[in-house]
């Protein structure tokens, strides 16, 4: 028989559990005893049956069982604190498969700017605190989809705002925009020949109108943003864990800088204790790597092995790149005009086929596993290729590689990606990015951006994100995304392309621990995996789907610890 006395949390109550020494479960059992139980709960366990529990108990930072309340409350010992949840929904924690930053960060921000009057604004305000011929630039965190009138700033409104100071708006990744006064800093002119695989953007009339595409970029030196510090990193943990995320896996470039840059930091807050979201690092580098000289100095001055870490931070392998990105995806049908240029333009691919598969090869030699940037069927064609030779050599070596984006795939393309034992990770810029994609790709191509379903068909286990720090940060808007295929400004996208609740919720938690190598460690609530999960704000698989875009965590858990409780929430404080 069981005894014991603790003292009930009930909703509200804030106090922590009476601690007494003493009585241990008895009658035959010798199960351990939990740290903390959680009763009264709707939790979608994502096991291998999606099985739905009402109780778990937590034991040293792991799940020590999941199962009925009466269950559960065999595992309590007078120490054991009780936490009734109130009959809200349990997940996993969330992982985000594909994330660069949380958006903010340094430069000017636009993530919130709705119009181009709201764009202009935020730029004029910098200027008026800049110095005289003081480069500024923005954030990448922003589309111009999301801006009502759906297109750039032009030159000529950037200079009504930024006459005097050379400005460079960063949007996603792969793309900037620039005022008159940057032009003249970098000697820019109509008739400068871009580097390989990269585009100076012109108008009808062969004038500049402003963007450098991909490798464009490099014809610009721009000063470092200020230095992503420690302070920075907790800001960005407490945002995630707000958001319900435990786990990111960061593909390169983060924060502004590279993962060997911000390497140390994370180590150091480990150290002191203060890590609270899960870390799979990629090796990359600011450029497109083409040569394998660049490849020994990465690894040389990265000093991080593949493999390299512990349950908190891992060195994952390795984010390569083939492609551009919206405006520059290479693809095997040309692009829609104007864009397509009288059926010339095809996208930009980053590095020659021989390059690519020469710097696969020498990361492979060195024991890295690989993730490469494919946004067109053109650029999957040409990984393909070069990675069904590296396999042919040492049988095994791509298996668990993976492609990310893949927003454009022919289906016969799907039949080799699994025949070398590829992973998809698979991201929701459609839902930002829609009518931008339907102008630069036609809507029949863009209606099918990012198949899912057709995926999932094939029977991939995809693993998802939000790529933010390029896009929003929120994944509730990429679950909401894949669920519906909405969009923000342009309505539904390619509907046959929906995924079910479950499968997406699996996307965004286990089937990212599978990527990771980590599926039998997290993932999931269940027996013996870390106790990262999450408090939310409504039932995830009942709410109405216009309603699971507004989902919020109400507490986030990781390794069994509160690290993130909305202050208006009833959920016990731990
Ligand atoms: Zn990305």
């Amino acid at each position: 028989m069981l005894r014991f006395n603790r003292k009930k949390l009930a909703l509200g109550g804030a106090t922590a559990a009476v601690t007494i020494v003493g009585l241990i479960a008895c009658g035959g059992s010798s199960a351990l005893t939990a740290d903390t139980i959680y009763v009264n709960a709707k939790v979608l366990t994502v096991d291998a049956q999606d099985s739905v529990s009402e109780a778990f108990a937590v034991r040293d930072g792991k799940f020590l069982a999941v199962g009925t309340r009466a269950e559960i409350e065999k595992r309590a010992s007078q120490d054991t604190k009780v936490m009734d949840l109130g009959g809200r929904t349990v997940v996993p924690g969330l992982n985000d498969g594909h994330l660069h930053g949380v958006g903010g960060g340094p430069g000017i921000d636009l993530s919130r700017t709705r119009t181009i009057a709201d764009v202009l604004a935020q730029i004029s305000a910098a200027v008026k605190k800049a110095s005289p011929g003081e480069i500024l630039q923005s954030n990448s965190d922003w589309h111009e989809a999301q801006l009502k009138e759906v297109r750039m700033p032009t030159i000529a409104e950037l200079d009504a705002v930024a006459p005097n100071n050379p400005l460079v708006l960063h949007r996603g990744g792969l793309t900037a925009m620039l005022n008159t006064a940057a032009f003249a800093r970098w000697n820019i002119v109509a008739g400068t020949v871009s580097p390989p695989g990269g585009l100076i953007g012109k108008d009808a009339t062969g004038n500049l109108n402003g963007l450098l595409i991909n490798n464009a970029r490099s014809l610009m030196s721009l000063p470092p943003l200020a230095s992503f510090g420690a302070g920075d990193l907790l800001q960005m943990q407490s945002k995630l864990n707000s958001l319900g995320i435990t786990t990111v896996r960061v593909p390169g470039m983060f924060t502004g800088t590279t993962v060997p840059a911000v390497y140390p930091l994370i180590r150091a807050l480990q150290q002191e204790g203060k890590l609270t979201v899960r870390y799979q690092l990629l090796l990359n580098s600011m450029a497109p790597v083409s040569t394998v000289g660049e490849v020994q100095s990465i690894m040389a001055s990265a000093k991080l092995a593949q493999g390299l870490g512990d349950e908190w931070v891992r060195i994952w392998g390795v984010k390569t790149s083939v492609d551009g990105g919206f405006e520059g995806g290479f693809m095997s049908k040309a692009y829609s005009e104007p864009y397509g240029k009288g059926g010339t333009f095809f996208g930009l691919p980053l590095v020659t086929a021989p390059a690519y598969e020469a710097v696969s090869r020498e990361w492979a030699k060195n024991g890295y596993r690989l993730a490469v940037h494919v946004v067109g069927d053109a650029a999957l064609d040409q990984v393909l290729d070069a990675w069904e030779k590296i396999d042919k050599e040492q049988p095994g070596t791509v298996k668990g590689w993976t492609i990310e984006h893949a927003f454009v795939v022919r289906p016969e393309q799907l039949d080799r990606v699994k025949a070398l034992g590829l992973v998809l990770s698979v991201q929701a810029h459609l839902h930002v990015a829609a009518p931008v994609l339907s102008s630069y790709w036609g809507h029949v191509r863009a209606e099918h951006v990012t198949p899912v379903r057709m995926f999932l068909d094939k029977g991939f286990k995809l693993a998802a994100g939000t790529d933010s720090g390029n896009m929003p940060v929120n994944p509730f808007w990429a679950m909401y995304h894949f669920i519906t295929r909405a969009t923000i400004n342009d309505g539904v996208y390619g509907a046959s392309e929906r995924a079910t609740r479950k499968e997406v919720l699996r996307m965004f938690t286990i089937n990212n621990a599978e990527l990771n190598t980590e599926g039998n460690s997290k993932g999931s609530i269940e027996a013996g995996k870390l106790a990262d999960f999450v408090v939310l704000s409504d039932d995830y698989l009942s709410v109405p789907e216009a309603a699971i875009e507004n989902l919020r965590a109400e507490a986030t858990y990781v390794g069994g610890r509160q690290v993130y409780r909305d202050l208006a929430s009833s959920v016990p404080k731990q």
